[in-house]
């Protein structure tokens, strides 16, 4: 049996499979990841290096910065359509087969192909929050706002700001406290896309396999995690391509 073969097995015969998600999944739908090669970290806006325009006190300081920049990343999410990962891993939680699904992306892509547990380790632009008054906006009302090159404010004359988790500010604690519990759960951790770089997100499958976990690991570079792996596989789109041909057979 091939590699994706087994991985299709090892989905089937597990009862509590929870998935981690990075940058790399959302390539296939076009959008950029942010510390590849090519990242989105690599340029620059400016005079600032895009990951200064996730900085909290930059924000704070000058929001109009950030919102001129996430014009056409944050904030044009319409054009972007689930891949055939996002759309696998919906069709397994519809199956049974997917408890959850953990990811470190702000783009909406797992609950746009139907996902229904979806915990955004790293928050998300779905909602945004009055930085005075603490009121809540949808993206919808926002990205209007956004792609019209204004700074969104509320009623009260305070800035809006996305529900994404910038540097210098806590992850979500409610959410990180579910998928750790996932984690803890879970028999079988399917980590894609990820360079389990980024922490404390990279600690999360760490904790599956600490609490027995079996690992699996499909990304294109290394991972610390690869050691601990039952099964490393490199390329995603080919792997759920081809997986989503073996569950054609064993699952509705
Ligand atoms: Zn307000």
């Amino acid at each position: 049996m091939n590699l994706v073969g087994e991985l299709h097995d090892l989905i089937l015969s597990s009862t509590n499979t929870v998935v981690f998600t990075g940058a790399g999944v959302s390539t296939a739908s076009g959008i950029r990841d942010f510390r590849g090669k090519n990242g989105i970290y690599n340029d620059t806006f400016q005079g600032y290096r895009v990951e200064e325009l996730f900085g909290i006190d930059l924000f704070n300081a000058d929001p109009t910065l950030f919102y001129t920049w996430a014009k056409d990343f944050v904030y044009d999410l319409d054009a972007f359509q689930p891949c055939t990962v996002h759309n696998v891993l919906a069709r397994l939680e519809r199956a049974g087969l997917i408890k959850a699904v953990i990811t470190q992306n702000i783009d909406r892509l797992h609950t746009l192909a139907g996902s229904q547990r979806v915990l955004e380790v790293h928050g998300s632009p779905s909602n945004h929050h009055c930085r005075t008054c603490g009121a809540s906006a949808t993206y919808d009302t926002i990205a209007p706002i956004v792609q019209a090159g204004q700074v969104p404010r509320c009623a009260c004359g305070g800035v809006f700001k996305p529900d994404i988790v910038f540097y210098g500010e806590a992850l979500p604690e409610d959410i990180f406290s579910q998928a750790v519990t996932a984690c803890q759960e879970a028999d079988l951790m399917l980590v894609l896309g990820s360079s389990l770089t980024v922490y404390p997100a990279a600690a999360l499958p760490e904790e599956a396999y600490r609490c027995g976990a079996r690992i699996v690991i499909v990304n294109d570079s290394p991972t610390a995690l690869d050691r601990r792996a039952i099964l490393k596989l490199d390329d995603l789109t080919d792997t759920f391509t081809q997986l989503c041909d073996l569950l054609n057979g064993s699952i509705p």
